[in-house]
């Protein structure tokens, strides 16, 4: 039987930099993936092919509806042809999950193919085409997530169909009716918006992206409404069935009034939670939480000593870069080291055009907190770089301290939103105050003006071009 430092289980963003990480340190590590490919979720299914389709549905929106007025005539009708972008989407998928398994070799990592099992606190069983059995001084949970759905609907995943079938349709629908109006239902939303099908969403709450900020819902809502999209919101599906090539989905709208909608195509886009079948957690005395998630302390620690858990299994936000950062947090406590993260500075992003980007405290978190605060924003069409490139939409906000001027929170709509967050992070990190950024040099003319501007604001109504 070979013997390991470190088994991780799941090889998406979470595992797998965990697993590099362990090897950096010296550990022997194995990492055990049920499928074929390694990357888990963001790769395969997640994070790189929807942004892979947002780029291809973003090009084919411009060159039909922009390119004229930058001077760019098209001879000819202009037409997609979803087979090639699907196709160009799954080699960006082959490349990048290729390239994990480069980085195990590289890192002398060994790969096991098959669902890892606990049979003991240090053994697991791996059922794959053979059946093998490891043991382990120290194993990281990083088995994932997988799509929720709601107690009546019945997925058939061909019309009725989560984000894993909505990435590969083999044709634009004519109605794509979408219930949630979180990250997922808008960002693939804008997809087959952009390729040509009518989009209404059907979201529970009353505004969408719930999470964050109340003054970025609303600014990506009347963005997305004069995109032509359907937004219904306060609306609560009580029934989706599907006639044929049909599908019906029924909700009480705010005032109790039912509401029918008829589309082709139906993306349920209500959240995901954790995936721990056929872990057997429970033989290595590994407790979950009464949601399903692994049960971990300050150390990301089970209840299982020498076994942790990461990523999207645990609690805390879904996402790739907060599994990443907990991968290496965990392979560097294993080695004895004092690793720290910050969960307020986990970034959050959706990538629709615009795009959205926050860091931090939205305004609801510190007014329920009685935090005592000021604002300041900066719209992206007072920037000359926004009109060069006609990206005009939404804004920066920057939330700092009304006593010592420390910014607590940064959310922005528009144009690279999702690259220029990063500088929020860095400030934040260095616990920079408003008036810290709103001092540093930022080029002439790019997007990243808004931030300076918005810094400029918040330190007194100092901004410059507005
Ligand atoms: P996963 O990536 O889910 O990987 C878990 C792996 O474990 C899987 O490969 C699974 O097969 C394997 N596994 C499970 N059980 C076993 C077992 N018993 N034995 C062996 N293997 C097992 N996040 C972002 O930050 N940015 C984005 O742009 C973004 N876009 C997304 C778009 C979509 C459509 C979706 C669905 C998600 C997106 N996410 C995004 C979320 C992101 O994909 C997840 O947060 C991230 O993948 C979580 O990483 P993880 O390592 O915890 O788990
Ligand atoms: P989400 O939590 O972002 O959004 C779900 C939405 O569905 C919410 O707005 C919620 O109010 C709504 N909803 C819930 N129940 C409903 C009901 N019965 N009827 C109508 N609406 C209902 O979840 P998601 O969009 O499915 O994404 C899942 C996870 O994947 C998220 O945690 C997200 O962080 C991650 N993800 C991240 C990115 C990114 O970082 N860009 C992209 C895609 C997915």
């Amino acid at each position: 039987m070979n013997s390991y430092d470190v088994a991780v289980i799941g090889s998406g963003p979470g595992g797998y930099v965990a697993a590099i990480r362990c090897a950096q340190l010296g550990m022997k590590t194995a990492i055990i993936e049920k499928y074929s490919t390694l990357g888990g979720t963001c790769l395969n299914v997640g994070c790189i092919p929807s942004k892979a389709l947002l780029d291809s549905s973003h090009h084919y929106e411009d060159a039909v509806k922009h390119f004229e007025e930058h001077g760019i005539d098209i001879p000819g009708e202009i037409k997609i042809n979803l087979e090639k972008m699907i196709s160009r989407k799954q080699a960006v998928v082959d490349q990048t999950t290729g390239g994990i398994d480069f980085l195990m070799k590289k890192n002398k990592i060994d790969v096991y193919v098959g669902t890892g099992s606990f049979k003991d606190a240090t053994h697991i069983s791996i059922v794959g085409e053979e059946t093998t059995e490891i043991e382990a001084k120290h194993t990281i949970i990083a088995t994932g997530s997988k799509p929720s759905t709601l107690p009546f609907i019945k997925l058939d995943k061909e019309r009725i169909i989560t984000s894993t079938e909505a990435l590969k349709l083999k044709e634009v629908p004519k109605h794509l009716i979408v219930i949630g109006g979180g990250v997922i239902g808008l960002e693939l939303g804008q997809v087959y918006k952009r390729l040509g099908a009518e989009v209404s969403v059907v979201e529970y709450m009353d505004r969408i992206v719930p999470t964050m900020d109340k003054g970025v819902s609303k600014e990506l809502n009347k963005v997305l409404k004069k995109q032509k999209f359907k937004m219904n919101l306060s609306h609560k599906v009580k029934s989706v069935e599907r006639n044929g090539d049909e599908v019906i989905v029924k909700a009480d709208n705010k005032k109790g009034e039912e509401v029918t909608f008829t589309g082709d195509y139906c993306l349920v886009a209500v959240g995901r939670h954790a995936y721990t079948d056929g872990l057997n957690a429970e033989a290595a005395g590994v407790k979950l939480t009464d949601r399903g998630l692994v049960d971990v302390n300050e150390h990301l620690q089970t209840s299982a000593s020498n076994i942790y858990a990461i990523g999207d299994v645990i609690k805390g936000a879904m996402l790739a870069h907060k599994a990443e950062e907990e991968g290496t947090f965990v392979a560097e406590t294993i080695a004895g080291q004092k690793p720290h993260i910050d969960y307020n500075l986990i970034p959050g992003v959706v990538y629709t055009w615009p795009e959205v980007a926050a860091v931090g405290k939205t305004e609801e978190q510190l007014k329920e907190a009685g935090v005592d605060y000021k604002v300041g924003q900066f719209p992206m069409r007072a920037l000359g770089r926004s009109r060069a490139s006609m990206d005009l939409d939404g804004f920066v906000k920057v939330l700092a301290d009304k006593n010592t001027d420390e910014i607590l929170g940064v959310h922005m709509v528009g144009a690279r939103a999702a690259d220029m967050i990063a500088e929020a992070v860095v400030a934040m990190e260095y616990r920079a105050s408003a008036e810290d950024v709103s001092r540093m040099s930022h080029a002439h003319p790019t997007f990243t003006e808004a931030i300076k501007e918005a810094a400029l604001a918040a330190t007194g109504d100092r901004a410059l071009h507005i």
